[in-house]
């Protein structure tokens, strides 16, 4: 399979629709190597993989092309810190300080500075994981001094049954506090939520069917 027809068409659109700072972020889990290389022939660099094992395969489907800016999105096991960190530049989904100590001193074995967002949960949500406001900002003096991880920003999902407005209100909870602690960063917007996340100052929104057309 190769990318839907009208890719081109859909990448065009959302790259004119973002207002800067909004970066995309290519969500390209469930999509074959051949459709992210029709999306770099039309110049995205940054793609987002949430699973390590389907992420290689195509890392080395496409290793003849200039390097790409990977991004590692899904939840990550305290097990594949090192593999993950030896694929990915950036890692959106640190969710506790428990992981962040020990990505922390795997990179430094590593050699590797990665790039880190640290997941927040603003809003009750038992499907997904995170930092609770409270608990991120107990442990902010001790994930700063997590060298060599960089910590740039927060990532953070909506959860399902918001509507529109209360999803907005949830990303400038989530941008304030990235103000608050300093982060430049904001991981946040989705194929069904992204324009509220821009207009709250997302600086990378997730999209993945709205570009690639759906998963198989
Ligand atoms: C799958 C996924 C996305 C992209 O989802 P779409 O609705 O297809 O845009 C974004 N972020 C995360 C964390 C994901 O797992």
């Amino acid at each position: 399979m190769t990318a839907a027809p009208g890719a081109a068409e859909r990448l065009r659109h959302l790259q004119a629709q973002l207002p800067p700072p909004a970066r995309l972020l290519a969500v390209s889990k469930g999509q074959d190597a051949e459709a992210m290389r029709t999306l770099v022939g039309l110049g995205q660099r940054s793609f987002g993989e949430s699973r390590l094992q389907e992420a290689a395969l195509k890392q080395e489907a496409l290793a003849d092309l200039e390097p790409l800016d990977w991004h590692f999105i899904g939840h990550l096991q305290a097990n594949k810190v090192r593999p993950v960190l030896q694929r990915f530049g950036t890692l959106h989904s640190m969710d506790s300080l428990a992981l962040a100590q020990r990505t922390a001193r795997i990179a430094a074995e590593e050699g590797l500075a990665p790039q880190v967002l640290l997941q927040v949960k603003l809003r009750d949500d038992p499907s997904k994981g995170g930092f609770s406001r409270e608990g991120l900002l107990e442990a902010w003096p001790q994930l700063q001094g997590l060298a060599p991880l960089r910590i740039t920003g927060l990532m953070t999902m909506a959860p399902l049954g918001l509507a529109a407005d209360q999803r907005e209100r949830l990303f400038r909870d989530c941008a304030a506090l990235a103000m608050d602690l300093g982060l430049q960063e904001l991981s946040m917007g989705m194929s069904g939520d992204w324009p509220e996340a821009a207009r709250a100052g997302s600086t990378w929104v997730r999209i993945g069917s709205a570009l690639f057309g759906s998963r198989t």
